[in-house]
C-alpha cells in the first residue's frame, strides 16, 4: 500500500515539508511535482495531477502528475470539458464517488491509447490566485467512493498553500521565456549555464553546449517578409525540441541565435545531437505558405566544458566553432 497520512499529525508533517520545499525557489516543474507527490501522501488516491490554464485561459495544460500512469501521454481538457474542466468553469471543488455515473465525466476515447490508470472516484479542487482560478489539483482512485469531506478540506489546504509559490515560479518562468519561440530568453542563459557548470564540477559529469545560428536569415526576411521570418524561427524551435532530450535547456540568445545547454553530455554525443538538428532542418523544407516552401539551414558550434575555464571562455569557444562552420560554407557543425 502507498503511504497515506494516517493521522492529523502525519498530514501536518506532509504539509510542513511541502511548504518548506516550496520556499526553496524551485523551478516551476519541480514545484508542481512536489505538490502532486504530497497529494498522494495525504489522500487515498493512486493518481494525482495539476493542470494550469494557458495564456488564453481556455486550455488546461498538464503541469505535473504523480502515481499510476504518469508515463502515459495525458488527456487534454479545455475549460468546461470533463470533470476537470467543470471545476475551472464553476470555480468549485468536487467529490465524485463514481465517475461512470456522472454525466460530466469524459472518458478517454483516443484509439490505441491507454490512460495507464483506472478512475472510479475523483476529488478535484480549483487553484486560486488573485481572485481567479488558475488551475486544478485532482486526485483519483480506482475504487468507488474513496474521498470524504475531510479529504476535500485537506486537498483545499494543500491547494491554498501551494498556489502562491506556484504562481511565483510561473511568473518567474514567464519573465525568462521568449514569446515568439517559447524557448528560454537570454536572461536565463548565464545563470543556468553557471548552475550546470557547478553541477558538473560537483559530479564530475560532462557538460556540453551548442551554439546555433541560422544561415543567411536576413535573406528570408528580405524575400518573404518579417512575418515569414518569425514563422521560420518558430518552426526551427519546434524542430530542435523534437530531437533533443527533456533535460537539455533550449535558449534564444537573441535574433536568430540559439544556445542548447546539454547537461551530462559528452563531446561525441553533443556533436551527434548537433548533426541531428542540422540534418532535420536542411532535409525537410519549411512550409511558408500553401504553395511555397523554403530550405533553411543552420551552422552549429559544439563545445564541451573543460572543467576549469570560465563561463565566458566556454561560450567563446562555442562561438568560435560556430563562426568556423560559417567560414567552411555554412550548414555544418564544428567541434571546438
Ligand atoms: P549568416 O549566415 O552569416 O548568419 O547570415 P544572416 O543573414 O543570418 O546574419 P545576420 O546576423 O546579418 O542577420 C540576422 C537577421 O536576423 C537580421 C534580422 O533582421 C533577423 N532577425 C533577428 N531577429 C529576428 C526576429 O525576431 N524575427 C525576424 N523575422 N527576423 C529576425
Ligand atoms: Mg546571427
Ligand atoms: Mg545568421
Amino acid at each position: 500500500m502507498r503511504p497515506v497520512a494516517r493521522s492529523d499529525r502525519d498530514a501536518l508533517v506532509v504539509l510542513l515539508e511541502l511548504t518548506e520545499q516550496l520556499t526553496n525557489g524551485r523551478r516551476l516543474e519541480d514545484s508542481l511535482q512536489t505538490v502532486t507527490d504530497a497529494a498522494l501522501r495525504l489522500l487515498p488516491g493512486d493518481h494525482a495531477s495539476i493542470r494550469l490554464l494557458d495564456a488564453s485561459h481556455h486550455e488546461l495544460l498538464v503541469g505535473a502528475r504523480s502515481g499510476e500512469g504518469r508515463q502515459q501521454k495525458p488527456m487534454t481538457f479545455r475549460r468546461g470539458e470533463g470533470l476537470i474542466g467543470w471545476v475551472v468553469e464553476h470555480a468549485e471543488g468536487i467529490i465524485v464517488d463514481d465517475v461512470h455515473e456522472d454525466p460530466r465525466f469524459l472518458p478517454d476515447r483516443t484509439p490505441n491509447r491507454q490512460q495507464g490508470f483506472h478512475i472510479r472516484s475523483l476529488l478535484a479542487e480549483p487553484l486560486w490566485s488573485a481572485g481567479s482560478v488558475i488551475g486544478v489539483l485532482s486526485v483519483s482512485s480506482p475504487e468507488a467512493g474513496r474521498f470524504t469531506l475531510d479529504h476535500q478540506l485537506l486537498a483545499r489546504l494543500l491547494a491554498n498553500c501551494s498556489t502562491p509559490p506556484i504562481e511565483r515560479a510561473r511568473l518567474g518562468r514567464l519573465a525568462m521565456t521568449d514569446d515568439l519561440t517559447l524557448a528560454y530568453n537570454q536572461r536565463y542563459l548565464a545563470p543556468r549555464l553557471h548552475e550546470e557548470m557547478e553541477r558538473s564540477r560537483r559530479t564530475g559529469g560532462p557538460l556540453s553546449m551548442l551554439l546555433m545560428d541560422l544561415d543567411h536569415f536576413k535573406r528570408v526576411n528580405d524575400h518573404f517578409g518579417h512575418a515569414t521570418g518569425d514563422a521560420v524561427l518558430r518552426i526551427f524551435a519546434d524542430r530542435v525540441r523534437s530531437v533533443v532530450r527533456r533535460i537539455d535547456v533550449f535558449i534564444r540568445r537573441g535574433g536568430e541565435e540559439f544556445t542548447l545547454i546539454m547537461p551530462s553530455t559528452t563531446r561525441a554525443n553533443a556533436q551527434a545531437t548537433a548533426e541531428r538538428i542540422r540534418i532535420n532542418l536542411s532535409e525537410q523544407p519549411v512550409d511558408i505558405s500553401h504553395d511555397d516552401v523554403l530550405t533553411q539551414t543552420v551552422s552549429i558550434g559544439v563545445a564541451t566544458w573543460d572543467g576549469e575555464e570560465t563561463l565566458q571562455s566556454f561560450q567563446q569557444r562555442a562561438d568560435m566553432a560556430m563562426y568556423r562552420a560559417k567560414e567552411l560554407g555554412r550548414n555544418q557543425s564544428v567541434v571546438a
